[in-house]
């Protein structure tokens, strides 16, 4: 081998190794990601969905100070298309993680958009003309998308994907497409990567509160979720930011938020306090305040979990200023009135021992957090382990709450346990930290071995 070829192959060698995979595009791995390409590694950021976002990408403001969530998070995601050191692999899946000498080697199913992301300029003409509409998931199934779409105007990347279960193959996109980019017989894509360290960051899921059945989310109109309550307040949301009743868009004036819906309950098998839960609810509750004055809200709970900067302050100035009620006690069941699609709420206020129904125009399920719907998958491709509420655990939580259990491996953010969006994003610059230690020390290794 020439000079010029050692040396070259040591290059590549020492890229491989200063190179990080990041899973999950969420706010936490789009921090992590910026971080470590900020100190200039390469990173390979992977999140399976068409835009990079997560779930914050779908609430209204954050709490406490009430800020626009969209506008914290957009520049961040702008900054990860613009960053040169990251490399943005959306709508992708990692399928195999194997060792290589110190580094590993990641195989990375890139799924069919059919469409072609070099030439799509995401001018959403297609989705103008496409006849099929299906309920967007983005919007939580209220409002509804076309079989070509983006999830949500500000995605990132902005390049339209055919969703192939619903579409019709009537060619309408195809024939007003004046990019050329439709491809119906495009396929799916393996890439293989080399990287010194992975951090995983793939965030959480909800509960499904359609397990509550008492509740009625699902067969009553009126019984809605925290996050479907977030698209309805949106002003980008299916109703353009009017908080209305589903059933007929009537201004709810009685509203309930029940607490706990699948933490703290044996029954729906987690024993868990959801730590957000208490607070997006106190949000909530001020945010229909804001939207309807003469709203009547009451908070249904078992104990107010304000234990952040702000937090108890927040919850004092919903009580004391926007009048909100707390009534302490576990709610048994929810009860439809047919005619009026209003419900009933049956609960015994546990502070005076009284059972009480009170009825409601719309009942708000603050559901709690759970272990992302692939983190099964992700463990076995891994190897990393998961702790006994199904999230994923350092070996040593009490101190080093970002390290796996494989050396060069971390986690961060919800799919460590759930925490709020400050705490996720502190720990997602914990992990690239990290993580950096982690190629810093790789390539001493090397070095000192070399010698
Ligand atoms: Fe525009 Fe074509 Fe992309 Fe649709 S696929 S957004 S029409 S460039
Ligand atoms: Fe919509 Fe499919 Fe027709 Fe394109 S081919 S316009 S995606 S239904
Ligand atoms: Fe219940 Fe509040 Fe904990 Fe959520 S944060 S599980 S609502 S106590």
């Amino acid at each position: 081998m020439s000079s010029i070829e050692e040396e070259q192959e040591e290059q590549e060698k020492q890229e491989k190794q200063q190179s990080v995979l990041v899973l999950g595009g969420g706010v936490c791995g789009i921090q992590v990601a910026l971080d470590l390409a900020d100190m200039g590694f390469k990173v390979y950021l992977v999140e399976k969905k068409p835009s990079i976002g997560g779930h914050m990408a779908q609430l209204d403001k954050t709490f406490p100070t009430l800020d626009c969530s969209a506008c914290i998070l957009t520049p961040k995601m702008v900054d990860v298309a613009r960053h040169p050191n990251i490399e943005l692999l959306t709508y992708s899946e990692v399928l195999a993680v194997s060792r290589a000498s110190k580094s590993f080697e990641v195989t990375i199913l890139k799924k069919s958009r059919y469409v072609n992301e070099d030439k799509c300029t995401g001018c959403g003409i297609c989705a103008q003309y496409c006849p099929i509409e299906v309920p967007n998931e983005f919007d939580q199934g209220i409002g509804i998308r076309k079989a070509i779409y983006v999830p949500f105007p500000q995605a990132i990347p902005l390049i339209y994907t055919i969703d192939k279960e619903n579409c019709i193959k009537c060619g309408l996109c195809e024939r007003m497409c004046e990019a050329e980019a439709i491809d119906h017989n495009q396929q799916p894509m393996k890439i293989t990567v080399t990287v010194g360290s992975i951090v995983v960051a793939v965030g959480f899921q909800l509960f499904d509160a359609k397990n509550k059945q008492e509740y009625g989310y699902g067969r009553y109109d009126n019984v809605i979720t925290g996050l479907d309550f977030e698209r309805l307040v949106n002003a980008a949301g299916p109703t353009g930011g009017h908080l209305a009743r589903l059933s007929d868009a009537k201004i709810p004036k009685k509203i309930a938020f029940i607490q706990c819906v699948g933490s703290r309950d044996e029954k729906s098998g987690n024993l868990n306090c959801s730590r957000v839960c208490c607070m997006y609810a106190i949000k909530q509750a001020i945010l229909a305040k804001e939207h309807i004055p003469d709203a009547d809200i009451h908070v249904f709970y078992m104990d107010i979990r304000a234990y952040g900067k702000g937090f108890e302050e927040f919850y004092t100035r919903a009580k004391e200023e926007f009048n909100v009620k707390f009534v302490r006690g576990a709610v048994s069941e929810i009860v439809e009135i047919p005619e009026t699609k209003n419900l009933i709420v049956r609960v015994e206020d546990t502070e005076t021992g009284e059972l009480l129904e009170k009825e409601f125009d719309m009942v708000v399920l603050s559901v709690g957090l759970t272990p992302p719907s692939d983190s099964e998958a992700i463990e076995n491709i891994l190897g990393i382990s998961k702790g006994e509420d199904g999230f994923f655990s350092s070996p040593d939580p009490q101190i080093f709450t970002v390290d796996t259990n494989i050396g060069g491996i971390f986690i961060a953010g919800t799919a460590e346990g759930p925490k709020d969006i400050p705490d996720s994003v502190a720990q997602a610059s914990a992990a690239a930290m990290k993580a950096s230690v982690a190629l810093v020390q790789l390539t001493q290794e090397e070095k000192h071995v070399e010698k």
